[in-house]
């Protein structure tokens, strides 16, 4: 695959439709990429601290009816680097995606909460980007991946289908959950983690020109809502030994459900935060969490800041 034959590591899972595309696509892309001058390509376009996100309205009925309703918000944080952040209106989950290019294919994490916001995420994709692209998943929840089929049904999208095994098989893990494994975009290789504990396939990326760790539900600034607390505990140790050594500016989860005054979230379902937390974390909370863990005999629901873990 694609534009030229390099040894990706797991690219030749993509299907056919995706090679016939990539044809095409990679002329557009040479056409589109040319004038970036690479020193650009890291540079940051926002302050993530500072964005300000959709966060829903107090009548969402009202909300949806305005001229300026969009059911995704598109911040890009870098010229091949988009987030996107579904309206609370449109699904109270309000996840994120996020978007990275390079210079012969993308990678997408997540799809959204509903059909109808896959659809209009394709649109939006493929208005940033012509090239192939993986939908990979944060993790196999429903919020995360019920935009799939949209994806499934448009040439040059390859999604990978969620369950641990089909996760494992897609990216070649060798040795689950232990060992990362990297997918080659070209001139941008992404680290994968399994990080399994929240659902039993969840995945830690990094991207090494983002400097982003997306941890999806597993680490965000909302309830850390933990489904199986030995392989959550394994999984975070993994995850504090593997950003170690990384360069990380961001740890990027998934959702926001945090207010900005510590330790309080909005009630879940809501559809409106005015005043929510912002979206990135950092190492240290990474490790902040791990020590409460470690800490904890009997897991129970604990308040930390700018999250709360809560196992079930
Ligand atoms: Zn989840
Ligand atoms: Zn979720």
């Amino acid at each position: 695959m694609l534009c030229r034959s390099r040894g990706f590591k797991v690219v030749f899972h993509v299907l056919a439709t995706s090679i016939l595309w990539s044809a095409g696509a990679c002329d557009a892309q040479r056409h589109a990429s040319s004038p970036v001058d690479s020193s650009q390509i890291a540079e940051p376009l926002v302050d993530l601290m500072a964005v300000s996100w959709i966060h829903g309205a107090e009548d969402c009925d009202a909300g949806r009816r305005e001229s300026d309703y969009v059911e995704w918000q598109q911040v890009r944080y870098q010229v091949n680097t988009v987030i996107f952040r579904q309206n609370k209106c449109s699904n109270y989950e309000a996840p994120f995606v996020y978007l990275f290019i390079g210079t012969e294919m993308a990678l997408l994490i997540d799809t959204g909460a509903t059909l109808d916001a896959g659809a209009a995420l394709v649109d939006s994709i493929r208005a940033v980007t012509d090239l192939a692209v993986i939908v990979a998943h944060s993790h196999g929840h429903g919020d995360h991946r019920l935009g799939d089929d949209a994806f499934r049904n448009t040439d040059g999208m390859t999604v990978v289908e969620t369950g641990a095994g089909a996760v494992r098989e897609f990216f070649d893990f060798e040795n689950w959950p232990d060992e990362p494994v990297t997918l080659e975009l070209g001139a941008r290789e992404i680290e994968l983690l399994p990080i399994p504990g929240h659902a039993t396939d969840d995945l830690a990326f990094y991207d090494p020109i983002s400097k982003f760790v997306v941890t999806g539900d597993t680490l965000y600034p909302g309830r850390l809502y933990i489904g199986e607390w030995r392989e959550y505990h394994a999984s975070i140790s993994r995850l504090a030994t593997w950003v170690e050594n990384k360069s990380v500016l961001y740890v990027m989860g998934t959702h926001i459900e945090m207010s900005k005054t510590p330790n309080v979230d909005y009630p879940i379902g809501t559809t409106y935060q005015p005043d929510e937390h912002h979206l990135p974390l950092s190492v240290s909370d990474v490790t902040i969490l791990q020590e409460a863990i470690a800490n904890m005999g009997i897991p129970r629901k604990t308040r930390l800041g700018s999250f709360i873990l809560w196992p079930r």
